[in-house]
């Protein structure tokens, strides 16, 4: 990740372990890792988890499958946010994220409540989506899955804005063919 805004966390059996509020990447080792609860206790560790802990509780709570997440503000990603956008079928790597689109969530303030629960409707039935003016979640079955798909969250916001900014509209594929296209995934293993 290029900028310390954003956090990570994994899934353990009490709850999970998430990088440290104010704690640049570049100096984070394993003991600055904070074990939390799914209710906010803090399980392990003498740091102050991130200050988005809510939002990764709310969704390992939504989701039992769910055993990484990424929080990014991913600059293309997060532009699209800010229109309050998803993205469209308009590419079959959309499929990735477990459906026809990658939705965007309702407005809340970083680090609440509302926002980890606005983020857990959105991302209901996916494993990534945006959040409103703000950035981009992604979950998976490891972390590796998951980082994978907040990068290419990334490259398809990209993809798509350069599409609107060359004032083209993009053809969006159909249900059939993006059913064709999670089959195809199903082939060759699932990213996530
Ligand atoms: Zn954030």
């Amino acid at each position: 990740m290029p900028s310390k805004s954003g956090n990570v966390s994994v899934r353990t059996e009490g709850g999970f372990l998430i990088t440290p509020s104010t704690l640049p990447y570049a100096v984070l080792t394993e003991e600055d890792l904070v074990e939390v609860a799914l209710d906010g206790t803090v399980l392990h560790g003498h740091r102050r988890p991130s200050s988005e802990w809510r939002l990764h509780a709310a969704i390992y709570a939504a989701r039992p499958e769910a055993k990484a997440l990424v929080h990014t503000h991913s600059p293309r990603a997060t532009a699209l946010s800010c229109a309050r956008r998803g993205l469209p079928p308009f590419h079959y790597m959309i499929a990735l994220a477990g459906g026809d689109d990658i939705p965007c969530s309702g407005y809340a303030t970083f680090g609440t409540q509302e926002l980890a629960e606005a983020a857990a409707i959105a991302i209901r039935g996916r494993r990534a989506c945006l959040l409103a003016n703000h950035g981009v979640v992604a979950i998976g079955s490891g972390l590796a899955g998951a980082e994978t798909l907040a990068r290419e969250v990334e490259n398809l916001a990209s993809e798509y804005l350069d599409l609107l900014q060359a004032g083209l509209e993009p053809v969006l594929l159909t249900p059939e063919e993006m059913v064709a296209v999670t089959a195809q995934f199903g082939g060759y293993g699932r990213i996530s």
